[in-house]
């Protein structure tokens, strides 16, 4: 079986969460190729062919260009997997891709289990493993879903490609989003409420915590997206990457897209109600207890001292 990840280049860099294609392919063990426009002074490290078109000539962002440089790879490649993030680059690239190879396209893919893609379905509550029908396969990954104990190592053979392709869209720079409000990235304590906070009034116990531990409050996407929290606390793929000295998840079940966001936390205590939520698996104290119960005590205590 072949696997050709599709890497990314933006704002004049390599973009590092390349190491995430890589954790994936090594989970698989397929024969690893990777696609790239980029530049050759700024390379991935992996052990395997990379197939580099110039960023110089062909742009960073230019969906019908790389559609037509990577369609070339591929044909010539034939690898049975084609993968990207699932980011905006990947949004609009493989698409493109599957409709030109007819394959299908499995998307947000969170693991691989017995070699099958598992997505996440109902808001995350649920896991499906989707077997493809096509001999070619377009796979999207979750942001945060393969991770590297370590950072990739190794020296790709380098395979330039030079076709010449030209098209119609031209990409004219980026605009970022604007930061306002609190930045929680630049937080040292973090109390995050989920879903498990129950009503927009408890989100009060969560502030009261977080005021005398000297932080900041944050949510999970939940209460944001129910409008009890402000956009800019929100912590996870879609929202922040923080990595506070304490981060404290109140009612936060530990979906993935969430755990991307905090899991680099220095140390992190879970209140649950639930002793086997997954937010379990990288807290260092969990507490299974009741956050309306619980949280007003700690929170008198730390008060007290
Ligand atoms: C493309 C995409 C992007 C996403 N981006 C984000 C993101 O940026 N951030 C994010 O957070 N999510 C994101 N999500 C949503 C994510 O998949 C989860 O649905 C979400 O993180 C769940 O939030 P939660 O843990 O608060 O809620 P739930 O999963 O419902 O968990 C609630 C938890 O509270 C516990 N609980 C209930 N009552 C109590 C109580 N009284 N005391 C203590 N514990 C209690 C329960 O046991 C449960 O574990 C995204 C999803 C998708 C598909």
């Amino acid at each position: 079986m072949k696997t050709l990840l599709v890497a990314e280049f933006r704002e004049g860099k390599l973009r590092e969460k390349y190491s995430q294609l890589i954790a994936f392919a090594k989970g698989l063990q397929t024969e690893t190729s990777m696609f790239l426009v980029g530049s050759p002074t700024d390379l991935p490290q992996f052990s395997g062919t990379l197939f580099l078109a110039d960023v110089a000539k062909y742009g960073e962002y230019n969906p019908t260009v790389h559609k037509q440089l990577l369609l070339d790879v591929i044909a010539k490649e034939q690898p049975e997997m084609i993968v990207f993030h699932h980011s905006s680059y990947g949004w609009d690239l493989a698409p493109r891709i599957a409709v030109a190879l007819k394959a299908a396209q499995i998307s947000e893919v969170i693991a691989i289990e017995d070699g099958v893609p598992v997505i996440p379905v109902c808001n995350a509550k649920l896991r499906r493993k989707i077997t493809s029908k096509t001999a070619q396969t377009v796979l999207t990954l979750q942001a945060g879903a393969f991770g590297m104990e370590e950072d990739p190592t190794g020296t790709p053979t380098v395979i330039q490609i030079d076709t010449g392709v030209t098209g119609k869209v031209q990409c004219s720079g980026y605009e970022a989003a604007k930061l306002e409000g609190v930045d929680l990235t630049k937080s040292e304590i973090i109390v995050s409420a989920g879903r498990g906070v129950g009503k927009p009034e408890n989100i009060a116990i969560v502030q009261a915590l977080a005021k005398a531990l000297g932080g900041d409050y944050g949510a999970s996407r939940p209460v944001v997206d129910a409008g009890w929290v402000d956009h800019d606390r929100q912590v996870g793929t879609t929202g922040r990457t923080v990595t506070p000295k304490l981060y404290v998840a109140c009612g936060i079940s530990g979906a993935i897209q969430h755990l991307a966001g905090m899991k680099k936390s220095d140390f992190i205590v879970a209140i649950n109600t639930d002793k086997d939520a997954p937010i379990g698996e990288v807290a260092d104290v969990f507490v299974v207890a009741d956050l309306k119960q619980f949280l007003p005590i700690l929170t008198e205590k730390l008060l007290a001292r």
